[in-house]
C-alpha cells in the first residue's frame, strides 16, 4: 500500500510491518517474521521492480518480528544490512538477545526459548548512529531511541514530515503508547527516547506495528507524552 509517493507499507505482513522506500535505488525498513520474504519479493515483484536489485534493509532493532527475513533477503538480493551497532551484536548472532526485564516476562521467555523460532543470524554491512545522514527519500537523518533495545533506531525524515519509528512509538489498536512493557528492555530510557522523538516535526509516523498515522502525528505523540506525566 503507498502511504505517500515512494513510500510503501508492505502488504500481507505477518506480525511487523516492513517499509519499502523507492528511489535511485530500493530500500527497506525492516522484513518481518522469517517466514516475510516470499512478501517483501512478491510485493515488488507487483510494483514492477527487480526485487533483486533491492539495495538496503534498514533494520530498526534486533526483535525476531523486524529482523526475521533478513538473512533470507540478503541471499537473494543485493542489500546490505544497516543498523545500529548497539543491536548490531544480537542481529549478527554474536550476542543472544537479553532477556526482557520484567520478572514475569524473564520466566515465560526461560518457558517459552525452546518453542520460540529464532532468527537467522545476518552480518551487518554499515553500522549506523544517531544523527547520521541516509540518502533515502528527500533525506533521513538516524534517531538512536534506546529502550525498547539498547540499539533501536527511528528515520526522520524532514523533507517528507515522516518518521519511521519501529517499536519505540506503539500504535496498536489505534492507540498511541510507549512500546509494551514486556518486551522493553529499559523503560525509562524508552519514555526518554519517545519525549525526543516529540520534539521532531512529522506529518505521518509509520510505525512498527498497526497502521500508519497519516495527518498530525507529531502533534498525537505530544499529547501521549503529555499523558505520560
Ligand atoms: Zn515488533
Ligand atoms: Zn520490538
Amino acid at each position: 500500500m503507498e502511504i505517500i509517493p515512494r513510500l510503501h507499507r508492505i502488504s500481507g505482513m505477518r506480525g511487523a510491518n516492513a517499509y519499502l522506500l523507492l528511489g535511485s535505488s530500493l530500500t527497506l525498513v525492516d522484513t518481518g517474521m522469517p517466514d516475510s520474504y516470499e512478501t517483501i519479493l512478491a510485493y515488488i515483484d507487483s510494483l514492477g521492480l527487480d526485487a533483486r536489485s533491492l539495495d538496503r534493509i534498514v533494520i530498526t532493532h534486533h526483535h525476531l518480528d523486524h529482523v526475521g527475513s533478513a538473512a533470507a533477503l540478503k541471499r537473494r538480493t543485493s542489500a546490505r544490512v544497516l543498523a545500529h551497532p548497539d543491536d548490531a551484536v544480537f542481529i549478527s548472532g554474536e550476542q543472544a538477545p537479553l532477556p526482557p526485564q520484567s520478572p514475569v516476562m524473564r520466566f515465560l521467555f526461560w518457558l517459552m526459548a525452546p518453542l520460540m523460532p529464532s532468527a537467522e543470524p545476518v552480518s551487518i554491512d554499515l553500522a549506523v548512529r544517531d544523527n547520521e545522514h541516509l540518502d533515502l527519500l528527500g533525506g533521513a537523518r538516524v534517531v538512536h531511541v534506546p529502550g525498547h533495545s539498547p540499539g533501536a533506531i527511528a528515520l526522520h525524515f524532514p523533507s517528507e514530515g515522516l518518521l519511521i519509528c519501529g517499536d519505540a512509538i506503539d500504535h496498536r489498536r489505534g492507540r498511541l503508547g510507549p512500546p509494551p512493557k514486556g518486551f522493553t528492555m529499559d523503560m525509562g530510557q524508552a519514555i526518554a527516547s519517545i519525549r525526543r522523538m516529540a520534539e521532531l516535526e512529522f506529518d505521518i509516523l509509520c510505525p512498527g506495528h498497526g497502521a500508519p498515522l497519516v495527518g498530525g502525528a507529531d502533534e498525537r505523540v505530544r499529547a501521549m507524552v503529555r499523558g505520560l506525566g
